[in-house]
């Protein structure tokens, strides 16, 4: 009988027999239906994982490379974007795994899955924008300031004139005060 495997957990019976022993692996497997940190993993959570694992003298390496898209809403201006992150992996799997350091060996079995959930964690974006320079919504009446500007920002900018004529004008009477 052979374990219950699920998607991301790999058989390392022959690695673990011999130290040095080396395996490239490749996956193309889906996490699910996933949010994490308010974005939402593309294609039902399609992760794409290049890597090798080698066995040393403290457990298993996994080492190579992790993508994955995402989509989300731009933290200003609230239009749909989409991303993607492409990261690389540096692992240790052991018996008696170090929590939040290093992860278990199941005998002769890993599973890739908590590996790949802490890694895209850390890469996604806190807060993503559409462009570096999104102009973001209108506060008071909600335009897309991106692709138009609205009455609200013209009023402001010429209140925003009006302030610093009046300090400009208060400072030059000030100065030109007789002593
Ligand atoms: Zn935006
Ligand atoms: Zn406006």
């Amino acid at each position: 009988m052979m374990a219950t495997s699920t998607r991301f957990r790999v058989s390392v019976a022959d690695l673990v027999k011999r130290q040095g022993a080396m395996r490239a692996i490749e996956l193309n497997e889906e996490l699910g239906d996933l949010e994490i940190g308010g974005l939402k993993l593309s294609e039902n959570g399609r992760v794409h994982l290049a890597v090798a694992l080698e066995h040393i003298a403290e457990g298993l390496v996994v080492r190579g490379e992790l993508e994955t898209e995402w989509a989300g809403l731009c933290g200003r201006c609230l239009c749909p974007i989409i991303g993607s992150i492409r990261l690389g992996i540096d692992e240790l799997f052991e018996n008696d795994p170090v929590e939040g350091d290093t992860y278990q060996l199941d005998r002769d079995t890993i599973d890739l899955e908590p590996l790949v959930l802490d890694a895209i964690g850390l890469e996604m974006p806190i807060a993503p924008r559409c462009q570096v320079d999104c102009a973001g919504l209108c506060a008071q009446c909600g335009a897309d300031l991106n692709l138009a500007t609205c009455e609200c920002v013209a009023e402001r900018e010429s209140s925003v004139w009006d302030a610093l004529n009046e300090i400009v004008f208060t400072e030059s009477s000030a100065s030109a005060q007789p002593e």
